[in-house]
C-alpha cells in the first residue's frame, strides 16, 4: 500500500493520461502487456537505455520493449534508415530493393532459414507457419506447450486463451520428456506442427532441456510433423539464433521483434522444399498477402540494424552482460539468504522470487506475485524500468554502469523489503 500510494503521487500525468485514455480504449490499453496496478507509466522520449516518462523521471530501461528493443532508443544509423526511407514515400505499391537484402542477411544468419517470407507481426508470422505446416502435411492438429506464447491469439498460459485461434489443440508440457512423445505417436497422422519457444520467454525465461528438444527433433521427423521454432524472442540470444545454442534446427521457423529495427515485423520461413509452396509462380500455391509485409521502413531499418549494428562481437558482448547480470543478481538473493533466483540465457532472463529448484512453468504461472508487485514499483521508484513479471532484457548500449545500477537498487530492495 506504502509503494503504491508513494508510485501515485509521484506520477500525476502518467495518472492523468491513464485516466483521460479510457474514454476511448477500454481500460485505457491497447497492449495487455503494457498494463499492471495501479497504472502505467505514459512514456514520453528514449534515447540509448535512458527513458523519460510523463512526469520527468528518467529510468534506465530494462524492458527493451520486451526483447523488441535490442538496439536501445534512437539509434542514430537507425533513426536515419528510417528517415531516408520516409523521403522517398512509404507504401508505393511494389517490390522494393531492401526485401530481399533483408531476406539475405536473415537467411545467411539462421540455419533453419533457407528462404523466409515476412509479416507485420510475429503472431502473424506464428499463424502463418503454423497453417502451412497444417496445410502441407494435410494434418489438422498443432502441438503446443503449456504456458507457450506465440502471440495473441496463440496463448497457453493459464490454461490458454477463449481467444486462441481454434486450432485443434494437442497440449504438452514442456520438458516432459516421455509424456510429450507418448502424446507425438498417439495422434501420429494427426499432428501437423509442433511449435515451441527453446526457452519460454513470456512463461518465465525457462529453458528447454538438450533432451527433450532432441527427442522433440527426431519423433517429429519419425512421425512427419514439422518443427517449428518460435525464434521471436530467442534468436537475440545468439548471433545465430538460440538454435546455434541448442543445435537442433527445426523445420520452420519464425522471428519478429527486434528485427524490423524498431518498426512493426513478423517472419517466417525454413526449408526451400517446404517454402516453395509460397512461390506465386508455382501451381497450386499458397497465397498470402498481407498490405504492410514489405514495408519500407521496417525492411530498411531492419536490414540496416542486422548489416550495421547487431555484428557478431556486438552479440557477444551484450549476451555475456546479460550472463553477469543474472550471476550477480543471483549473488543478491544468496547473499541476503533469500529465495529467488533468475532464469533463462544471455540477455533475456527473468527474476523468480522462488528457490531456482521451484521454478517450472506452471509454478511461475501460479506464483504468489505479491513480493514481484512490490519489487516492481519500487524498481520504478529507483529509476529501474523493469517488467511486472520480472522479464529483464537487455540491449546493445547497455553498460556495465547501467547493470550495476539495477543490482544496487535490487541490493536495497532485497535488505528492506524481502527480509
Ligand atoms: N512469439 C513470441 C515468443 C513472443 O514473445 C511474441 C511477443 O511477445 C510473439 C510471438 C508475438 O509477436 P508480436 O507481438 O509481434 O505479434
Amino acid at each position: 500500500a506504502d509503494a503504491t500510494a508513494r508510485y501515485t503521487a509521484a506520477n500525476p500525468a502518467s495518472l492523468a493520461r491513464h485516466e483521460a485514455a479510457k474514454a476511448s480504449l477500454p481500460g485505457g490499453n491497447t497492449r495487455s502487456v503494457m498494463w499492471y496496478e495501479p497504472f502505467p507509466v505514459g512514456i514520453a522520449k528514449g534515447e540509448g537505455v535512458q527513458l523519460t516518462d510523463l512526469d520527468g523521471h528518467s529510468y534506465t530501461d530494462f524492458v527493451s520493449e520486451y526483447s523488441a528493443g535490442l538496439y536501445g532508443h534512437s539509434n542514430p544509423l537507425i533513426q536515419n534508415a528510417m528517415r531516408e526511407a520516409i523521403a522517398n514515400g512509404v507504401a508505393l505499391g511494389g517490390p522494393n530493393s531492401y526485401e530481399a537484402l533483408l531476406a539475405d542477411e536473415l537467411c545467411a544468419r539462421f540455419a533453419a532459414l533457407e528462404r523466409v517470407r515476412f509479416t507485420n507481426s510475429g503472431t502473424e508470422a506464428n499463424i502463418m507457419a503454423i497453417s502451412a505446416a497444417r496445410a502441407i502435411t494435410g494434418r489438422d492438429k498443432v502441438m503446443v506447450f503449456r504456458e507457450g506464447y506465440h502471440g495473441g491469439v496463440l496463448l497457453f498460459g493459464h490454461g490458454g486463451s477463449v481467444l486462441n485461434l481454434p486450432f485443434p489443440y494437442v497440449m504438452a508440457d514442456y520438458n516432459d520428456i516421455e509424456g510429450t512423445e507418448a502424446l507425438l505417436r498417439a495422434h501420429k497422422d494427426s499432428i501437423g506442427a509442433v511449435i515451441l519457444e527453446q526457452m519460454l520467454g513470456a512463461g518465465g525465461c525457462i529453458r528447454a532441456s538438450d533432451a527433450f528438444l532432441a527427442m522433440l527433433r527426431r519423433v517429429t521427423q519419425e512421425t512427419g510433423a514439422l518443427l517449428i521454432f518460435d525464434e521471436v524472442m530467442t534468436s537475440r540470444q545468439h548471433f545465430n539464433g538460440l538454435q546455434a545454442v541448442t543445435g537442433i534446427t527445426p523445420d520452420l521457423m519464425t522471428l519478429g521483434k527486434y528485427i524490423g529495427g524498431g518498426a512493426s515485423f513478423g517472419a517466417f520461413g525454413g526449408r526451400a522444399d517446404l517454402m516453395a509452396r509460397f512461390d506465386p509462380g508455382a501451381e497450386g500455391c499458397f497465397g498470402h498477402g498481407g498490405t504492410f509485409n514489405n514495408n519500407i521502413i521496417s525492411m530498411r531499418a531492419g536490414y540496416t540494424g542486422l548489416s550495421q549494428v547487431l555484428t557478431q562481437e556486438a552479440s557477444a558482448l551484450f549476451n555475456a552482460l546479460g550472463a553477469q547480470l543474472q550471476t550477480q543478481i543471483d549473488g543478491l538473493f544468496a547473499a541476503h539468504g533469500l529465495a529467488g533466483c533468475t532464469a533463462g540465457y544471455g540477455s533475456l532472463f527473468a527474476v523468480h522470487f522462488m528457490p531456482r529448484e521451484a521454478v517450472t512453468p506452471q509454478a511461475v504461472d501460479q506464483a504468489d506475485r505479491r513480493v514481484q508487485k512490490l519489487w516492481h514499483l519500487e524498481m520504478m521508484l529507483a529509476g529501474q524500468y523493469v517488467t511486472p513479471r520480472g522479464m529483464i532484457a537487455l540491449a546493445l548500449p547497455h553498460s556495465e554502469a547501467d547493470c550495476a545500477g539495477l543490482v544496487a537498487a535490487m541490493d536495497r530492495f532485497l535488505a528492506d523489503h524481502a527480509a
